[in-house]
């Protein structure tokens, strides 16, 4: 209970209103090439919120990545303006949160770094060189 924080956002053009709860620890900073890609960005960071706790107002589009494995991830974002607002499985029961276009992005510290193997070298240099 403690550990959960309620977040909200919209997208840029504002058409996507969501509204979820989140894990505070279980925030986590991607540096994988698919979200260096994704994104535009050197990482991306995600909070965690299970079905019951997020709605979504508005209708993105949903685009299907499938990966290595054969895994398939939706990635939805605004039709209109193109931010980026979630990743879910195929039922979606758990939605990985985009943090860039909520309120509170700020205090949602990640507190994992995954896929520092693809990490921008520079990046490296600058942040994780404390990290595994
Ligand atoms: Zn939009
Ligand atoms: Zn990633």
């Amino acid at each position: 209970m403690f550990d959960e924080i309620d977040v909200n956002g919209t997208c840029h053009c504002g058409k996507i209103k969501i509204n979820a709860r989140v894990k505070k620890s279980k925030i986590r900073a991607c540096h994988c090439t698919d979200c260096q890609k994704f994104s535009g960005a050197p990482l991306r960071a995600i909070a965690i919120a299970s079905h019951d706790k997020i709605s979504i107002k508005g209708t993105p589009t949903e685009y299907v990545k499938i990966g290595d494995s054969g895994n398939k991830r939706i990635q939805a974002f605004c039709p209109d303006c193109g931010t980026q607002l979630f990743a879910t499985n195929m039922d979606k029961t758990s939605f990985n949160i985009r943090t860039g276009f909520l309120d509170q992005r700020s205090d949602l510290e990640p507190n994992q770094h995954v896929f520092t193997t693809s990490s921008m070298t520079w990046f490296k240099k600058q942040f994780l060189s404390d990290m595994k």
